[in-house]
């Protein structure tokens, strides 16, 4: 355990690091004399590591070598240089990460490294430093003060005074030069003189300072916006005392309003706060106002910030100067000092979840750290995970509920469209059924708007050949490439290889090629030739390459200057829309098709969260639905968007397949350039995986190619474990761990994650 402040009278001559590698243990440095005392825990340090220098983290300080390392003295290496004089990690995040790192079975060199913002480890961001002008002291009394008489202040001096006066004694250089219209030699003229002083400052990167922010809302609240609210506040009030609530609110019932003055009253109480958010659900309208309630004591965290605004929101947080947190996944790792309450809104979203080492959930992290720092904290959701639900039931987490819009609107109608009714009545495929198009054209004439979901990026999904049925795939990976009109390219959604678009069959030469399975493109397409005097927009991941054009089309779009979205699941959430009356649902039979056991809860939630877009506003709201299986429960229950009784039937479902909650799954992925070699390592965990399970506390499947067996160049081969305790599969797993890898099984091809998602 790090110790927190190194207040010792004798130096510390040793440091404890950890490397932001696949490595388990950490590494003792001996640290130069020039150093000692300058290096705290939660410092980044440069550090010899084989024949590279790295950045890690110092996690503990000795004065002697402890007894317990058993190392050669002469073998030690010195710390090359301390990269921060103040720690950037704070205890309480070395502690959180350390936890984080073994309850995911992962590594704290890198979970460290996720925690901090991207592109400090190479220097990528650095603070931005402006020339400033400062009033001294005696500035304010230059006019009557004796150099006066002998040395008069001259008009451009006067204005320059005055100016940094009206300026709190205190501006950028730029600026100075600027507004009093001056040149830079009067400013240096008086800094000679030591009535100004001329430095250089940090400048903060706000990337809301050129935004128009709305009014603050000020209702009451309803009498179950209240009731869930007091019992949070009770709970903050009630410091340092762990609690964990599951807010379960329809959309559009006001959840988001709970959270606000949540966190004003943690703020009230002198603790911070934070909120995480969904990837894609931190939309500008949102961000302002957060900010408009909580001005400069909110720090925005989320991907779309340039490094150096992101690095300078993570600063003001880290100096203490911001308190309260709002951002996406890694912001649940933000520097706050005292946090008295954390929010994780969309709990259910697989945002939260990273998808590359070192994989975390942030929701999960988040109850962890509220629990580490005797911390209340909310999961709110329309649509709660099944894990959620389950542990709210079961009493382990307080169950608040929010069961009405606000102003008693109605959630939308719902209503599915039997794509096979469609085929049949047309006598061919139709990608937009008529009852679509006709209500697209009623909501156009009332003057609302229309939004159409389609979770399915490009022109046509693949190609087919009709003479020889090939179709044609990545390279690289086990994946069917995707047409793109907009550049004539075949492209794979999974690494990005693209090649120009083929006239024939690349097999048998046959010209009768079949594009198969509209995308986005596509719909948009032809949504605008059936109405050509509709302003339609289109939203993925294609059309947002550039920085703020997301921004910008929902801002848009919120002004009444579109009429319609066509999009992926970028448009599913988050956003309020009021004038937003019909959704249009198409493809969403590809997710359920997918072999993943989450599939029929991803589009129960998708589809609840959609409806929730329509109908936000004063007018009711019309979600359409096509499906060619109408009868599937999670569609059914979506229309009637009754949660419990999907709640009910999905139970059972992971009951009997011995999913979460109820078992604990881990999957360990055995990556490879070379089948053999993959298949060779994942027989050495298997066995090394039976040894270690003895008493088959754990059930294990495998090795089997992964549902995607090929993917960016590498043969994927998977072994899942399910267990009933975290305690027995991690102990399971990490005995095999060290097994395997006596037996020769290559660790670097291996990849443990634990609670995965999208298991297939
Ligand atoms: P949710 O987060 O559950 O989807 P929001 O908090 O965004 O819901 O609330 C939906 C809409 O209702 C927002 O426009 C919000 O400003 C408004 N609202 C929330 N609470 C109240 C209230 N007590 N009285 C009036 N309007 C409210
Ligand atoms: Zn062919
Ligand atoms: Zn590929």
């Amino acid at each position: 355990m790090p110790s927190s402040e190194p207040q010792k009278s004798k130096p510390a001559a040793y440091v404890e690091v950890v490397l932001p590698v696949p490595l388990r243990r950490a590494f003792t440095y001996r640290v130069p004399q020039a150093m000692q005392g300058a290096i705290k825990t939660g410092a980044r340090l440069t550090l010899p590591f084989g024949r590279r220098n790295l950045t890690g983290y110092a996690v503990e300080l000795h004065e002697e070598l402890p007894a317990a390392i058993e190392i050669d003295e002469s073998k030690l290496k010195d710390v090359i240089e301390v990269l921060d004089e103040e720690p950037l990690i704070t205890p309480e995040i070395l502690k959180l990460t350390q936890w984080t790192a073994d309850y995911y079975a992962s590594f704290w060199g890198e979970m460290l490294k996720a925690s901090l913002p991207a592109g400090l480890n190479n220097d990528k961001v650095k603070p931005k430093r402006r020339k400033a002008v400062r009033l001294v002291d005696r500035g304010a009394e230059a006019l009557d003060s004796s150099d006066q008489k002998t040395q008069p202040l001259t008009r451009d001096h006067q204005k320059i005074v005055d100016l940094l006066k009206a300026n709190k004694g205190e501006m950028l250089f730029t600026d100075v030069l600027e507004q009093a219209d001056v040149g830079a030699s009067p400013l240096n003229t008086l800094a000679k003189r030591g009535i100004v002083e001329i430095f250089v400052d940090d400048v903060m990167r706000d990337p809301l300072a050129k935004a128009t922010l709305p009014d603050k809302d000020d209702f009451e609240l309803t009498a179950e916006q209240q009731t869930a609210l007091d019992a949070i506040t009770t709970a903050v009030a009630d410091s340092d005392q762990f609690k964990a609530f599951l807010l379960h609110g329809v959309t559009g019932s006001g959840k988001t309003e709970v959270y606000i003055r949540a966190m004003r009253f943690a703020l009230d109480q002198g603790r911070s706060a934070m909120m995480l958010v969904p990837e894609i659900a931190l939309t500008p309208v949102f961000s302002r106002r957060l900010r408009a309630v909580f001005g400069s004591e909110v720090a925005i965290l989320h991907s779309n910030l340039s490094a150096g605004e992101r690095f300078d929101e993570w600063r003001r947080i880290r100096r203490g100067d911001a308190r309260i947190a709002i951002g996406t996944r890694s912001a649940v790792f933000a520097p706050l000092e005292n946090i008295g309450l954390l929010i994780v809104d969309e709990e259910h979203d697989p945002s939260y979840r990273q998808h590359e080492s070192p994989f975390y959930n942030a929701r999960d992290v988040a109850v962890m750290r509220a629990s580490l720092a005797g911390a209340i904290v909310v999961l709110g959701s329309a649509t709660p995970a099944m894990e959620s639900f389950y542990n709210a039931q079961s009493g382990k987490y307080t169950y608040l509920t929010l069961p009405d819009r606000i102003g008693g609107r109605g959630l939308a109608t719902a209503e599915l469209i039997d794509m096979r009714e469609v085929f049949k009545l047309a006598g061919k495929d139709v990608a937009i059924a008529p009852q679509l198009i006709a209500a697209i054209r009623e909501t156009h004439s009332r003057g609302e708007q229309t939004i159409i979901l389609l979770n399915r990026r490009g022109f046509s999904q693949f190609v087919l050949c009709r003479t020889c049925g090939e179709t044609i795939k990545c390279k690289n990976c086990d994946i069917t490439l995707t047409f793109h009109r907009g550049n004539n390219q075949l492209v794979c959604h999974y690494c990005n290889y693209r090649e120009p678009s083929p006239k024939v069959c690349p097999k048998c030469e046959s010209e009768f090629l079949y594009f198969v399975g509209e995308g986005t493109e596509n719909i948009a397409d032809q949504l605008t030739k059936k109405f050509p005097d509709l302003r339609i927009a289109r939203v993925d991941r294609d059309t947002m390459a550039h920085k703020g054009e997301l921004d910008k089309i929902l801002l848009e779009f919120a002004a009444g200057k579109l009429d319609m979205l066509v999009g992926t699941q970028m448009i599913s959430k988050g956003h309020d829309f009021p004038n937003v009356t019909l959704v249009g649902v198409l493809g969403i039979d590809i997710g359920l098709g997918l072999p993943d056991m989450r599939s029929a809860e991803r589009t129960f939630q998708l589809l609840t969260q959609v409806a929730g877009r329509s109908g936000r506003g004063k007018k009711a709201g019309k979600v359409l639905i096509q499906t060619y299986y109408p009868e599937h429960y999670a569609l059914r229950h979506a229309k009637e968007q009754d949660y419990d009784a999907f709640y009910r039937e999905e139970i059972r479902f992971r009951e009997r397949m011995a999913y979460p909650p109820f078992y604990v799954l881990a999957s360990v992925m055995i990556k490879h350039r070379d089948h053999t070699e993959a298949f060779k390592n994942a027989n050495i965990l298997r066995r090394s995986l039976d040894a270690a399970n003895p008493l088959k506390h754990a059930r294990i499947l495998g090795p089997a190619p992964a549902s995607i067996a090929r993917l960016k160049n590498e043969f994927r081969v998977q072994i899942i474990l399910k267990a009933t305790t975290r305690r027995g599969l991690r102990e399971t797993l990490a005995i095999a761990i060290s097994e395997a890898e006596e037996n020769g099984c290559d660790m670097r091809a291996v990849f443990v994650e634990i609670d995965p998602v999208n298991l297939m």
